[in-house]
Formats: C-alpha cells, structure tokens, sequence
C-alpha cells in the first residue's frame, strides 16, 4: 500500500475534539466544517466511500449545559454527550447537506464491535448506509457507555470501525502532525517519521502519555489504533487537522505519520475467518452450490441440504461437502434454527419462511474462505 490517499477505497476520518468544538462557546467549529465537508465530497467525486467518526459531544455538550471545568462526573458526561451529540450531528447535517450528502448517525459501544453478533449488526448497517450514498457519523454512544464498557477514546473507536468495515484507509485528524521520535514540545531533537510499517517496541516508546484538555488520545491510543489497522490490512494516518482542507493537504503531501500494513483488508479478514476463529457448527452443501463456490460466488440458502450444530447468526461455521468433507469456513447470517427452515428454499421464499426479510444469502462470499 501506499501513501497517497487518492488510492483509498473506503476512507474512514476521525475527527478529534479540539478541532471541532470551541472551547469558550460550545459551539461547533463552522468554518473548518465547511471546508471538511468540502474535502469529503471531493473523495466521493472521486467514486471514494467515507465514514466519519467524531469526537466532540462531550466537549460542546459540556459548555451548553453550563457544567463546570475538570473531570465530570459519570452522569454528567453522559449528559453532556447526549446535549453536545445533537449539536453535532445537526452541523454535520448541515455542511454535508450543502452538498447534497446525507448523514447517518450511529452510536457504537465497545460491545457493538466485540460480540461477533452485535458487530454483524452495525457492519450492516453502516454497509446500507455506504450503499444509499451517505456518511456515516459515528461516535461512541457515551451516553449508556459506563467507564467500565467504554472505549473512552475515538482513536481506538475509528481503529475498530476501519476494521469493522474492511476499510482501506483510516486518517486521524489531531492537533499533532505524526510520531515524533519523542515529545516536540520537550525536546527540540524530536523528528518526526514519515512511515512505519510494523509496531515494534522502539515505536511504542516513542509514543508519550495522553494530553490534558478535551483530547482523549494521545500518542498511545493511537498507536494502539494503528496496531488494530495493521493487523487488519487498513493504512492509517496521524496528521495534524488544525489547518482547513486536511485531505487536499495530504494529497499535496502534507507531513504525517503513515502506518503501511503488507494485506489488503480483504486478506485480512480472510485470514482472521480462516485461522482464529473455531467453528460452531456445519452447514452440508449438494454439489451444485459447491461448484459455485469455487467460481467466487455467495452460498444462497437452495444449496444448503443440512445444518450440524447450534449457532448463532454471525458465528463461524464449517462448510461441507454432502459426503461430510470440509471444503472451508464462512460467517454465516442466519442463526441455526433460523438456517434450518430455509435451507433448501429459494432466496424469494425466505421472508415467506421466517417472516421477516433477512440477507439474500446463507454466506456471504465476502465473509467466505475456502481450504
Ligand atoms: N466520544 C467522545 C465525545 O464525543 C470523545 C472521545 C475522544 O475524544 O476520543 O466527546
């Protein structure tokens, strides 16, 4: 992979707290907005798919409600997250609107993207929204989010959501330009590193304590977020967002920190499906169904001629041959009970069966390796 982000398919932005957020007012940042906004219609023009995740509710929510400086208190913060998220999302709204790109909010817990059938769950909806032509605007949903349940940090969050999302590519925006070889603000021999393609121990060294203020992160969170990049084939950038239009800058070829992984998201999680996870059950195909996998296609519920075990939608399961041979491992998007009664059926008479309309597929071909 390289470093120029024109390449990026599917870009997740993170936007951190001090960008966005005036520190006095509890007002949004307007002006540097536009000019994001303006950046992110650009990447679509370029057929380019963008979610953004941002911080900043507690940071504006804080200031509307009056609450005072210093650390808040777990119900206050809430509060705060809840006030400042409406702001947010309706400035968001706003610029995007300008360009006629409509906005979808989606609230994550630490829980939505751990628990493989929570995290099936917002994978597709944040796909239907990519799909519809919209933005996704994601922050943690801090308001049920208790300190024990809690990412804490958008680094991380967006670090997940790339994941999640098999993104390509995932810039954070923060008010430093990259990894320093130390602290620049306490020593002036402090260089910065252009590219880094594996976390060793000398880089996490690198990495300083968090920041006081409205940040969360610091150089560790994010660190720990191109760790979860580059395990999962995504790219990742730290660039300073301070100076309007950060994406033209970094096709100008601004400085920044890239993080380059050797996979493909595609690869990754092809690996992750093959290698880590164990099988809960078995799903037995005819001899048709197993001539179309291997020309790359999706498994659909006709070609299903018995289900082994108890699972759970978005479980890993073992795909078999009629005669019991293992031919490889997919996620599967119907629980077992639910497979049973649609296997052997057309994909029209699945909402007849179950009554609802799920997916169209058993597996999807994307979530599929074969042996
Ligand atoms: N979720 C927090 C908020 O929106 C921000 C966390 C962070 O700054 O990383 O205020």
């Amino acid at each position: 992979m390289t470093r120029k982000i024109e390449s990026g398919r599917r870009i997740v932005i993170k936007i951190g707290s001090a960008l966005l957020a005036d520190q006095e007012h509890g007002t949004v940042h307007r002006k540097w907005l536009d000019a994001l906004a303006e950046d992110v219609a650009a990447c679509r023009e370029r057929g380019q798919e963008v979610l953004l995740v941002s911080s900043g509710a507690i940071a504006i929510g804080r200031r509307r409600l009056g609450l005072p400086h210093g650390v808040l208190k777990l119900d206050d913060n809430q509060a705060a997250a809840a006030a400042g998220m409406v702001r947010l999302a309706h400035a968001y709204e706003e610029v995007l609107g300008a360009f006629d790109i409509a906005v979808g909010q989606v609230l994550l817990t630490l829980d939505d993207t751990e628990n493989r059938r929570r995290y099936i769950n917002a994978r597709n909806t944040l796909e239907a929204l990519l799909k519809l032509g919209a933005v996704p605007l994601i922050n943690e949903n801090d308001t049920v989010a208790t300190d024990e349940i809690r990412f804490g940090d958008n680094d991380r969050l967006a670090a997940r959501v790339a994941a999640m999302t098999s993104a390509d590519t995932l810039v954070l925006l923060s008010d430093i330009d990259g990894l320093y070889t130390a602290d620049p603000r306490t020593d002036a021999d402090a260089v910065i590193i252009p590219e880094v393609t594996e976390i060793t121990p000398e880089i996490e060294a690198m990495a300083g304590a968090a920041p006081i203020g409205d940040s969360k992160g610091g150089m560790v969170t994010k660190l720990a977020a191109a760790k979860v990049c580059l395990a999962n084939g995504c790219r990742m950038v730290i660039m300073d967002g301070n100076e309007p239009y950060p994406l033209k800058r970094l096709q100008d070829g601004a400085t920044a920190t890239w993080f380059l992984p050797s996979a493909t998201p595609k690869t990754a999680r092809k690996r992750w499906i093959a290698g880590t996870l164990s099988a809960a059950g078995s799903v037995l195909l005819d001899a048709g169904a197993e001539k179309a996998l291997k020309t790359g296609k999706s498994l659909l519920p006709a070609g299903v001629v018995a289900i082994e075990g108890d699972f759970q939608r978005g479980d890993a399961v073992a795909v078999k041959s009629t005669d019991g041979r293992e031919l490889g491992r997919g996620l599967i998007a119907y629980g077992a009970e639910d497979a049973r009664r649609i296997m052997g059926y057309k994909t029209s008479e699945i909402e007849g069966r179950l009554g609802y309309r799920g997916r169209d597929v058993m597996i999807h071909r994307d979530d599929l390796v074969l042996d």
